[in-house]
């Protein structure tokens, strides 16, 4: 096992980008590099801190603030009755926990969300908010970490086949073009 890879055990695995990363793993990274210090994690707050800080023998620090605070695990609800179908909150989910397709109703399924918020902001008519999870149970983070892993293999496939789709359709755009000058 990797340093980064016993940093990454570490954390929450929300993949909330509060630290100012794409997610937990680049921040394990960062921290593994020497790039990072161990008090940007909101969701982990100072139990993350002090356990990364005995993993790697240094001094714990107080929660950086500028990241935001400690709270409450949250889950993300969706006003159904107001959702206009856009899928604009569909990709930044980085667990994929919400369902729906274009002009549908979407919903948030409780049980995979980890309350990252990062769907919050896209949404155009703001019917997602954040509220407590009540006795709803959270995912684990090895699960969170799976679905995040799960998803970026989905998102880079997307990108390549929407790339090869474009790649195609500029050679077929072309190709009448080089007929007429033949
Ligand atoms: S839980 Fe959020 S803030 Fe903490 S390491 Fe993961 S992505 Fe960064
Ligand atoms: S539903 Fe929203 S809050 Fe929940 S994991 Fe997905 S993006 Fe994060
Ligand atoms: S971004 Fe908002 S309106 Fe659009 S599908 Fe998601 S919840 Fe519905």
């Amino acid at each position: 096992m990797s340093l980064a890879d016993k940093i990454d055990a570490l954390l929450p695995q929300t993949q909330c980008t509060r630290c100012g990363y794409d997610g937990c793993r680049p921040y394990s990274e960062a921290i593994a590099g020497n790039q990072a210090p161990i008090n940007q994690c909101p969701p982990g707050g100072a139990a993350t801190i002090a356990a990364l800080a005995q993993l790697l023998h240094r001094p714990t620090l107080p929660l950086n603030p500028d990241n935001g605070v400690e709270g409450p695990a949250l889950v993300a609800v969706i006003d159904e009755e107001r959702c206009i179908g856009c899928i604009k909150c569909l990709p930044p989910c980085p667990v994929d926990a919400i369902v729906g397709s274009r002009k549908q109703t979407h919903t948030v399924i409780a049980g995979m969300c980890t309350g990252c918020e990062l769907c919050v902001a896209p949404c155009p008519v703001d019917c997602i908010t954040m509220e407590p999870r009540g006795g709803e149970p959270e995912p684990t983070p090895e699960i969170n970490r799976a679905r995040y892993n799960a998803h970026n293999v989905r998102q880079a496939r997307r990108t390549q086949e929407q790339a090869a789709l474009l790649a195609a359709r500029k050679q077929t755009a072309r190709a009448p073009a080089r007929e007429k000058t033949a």
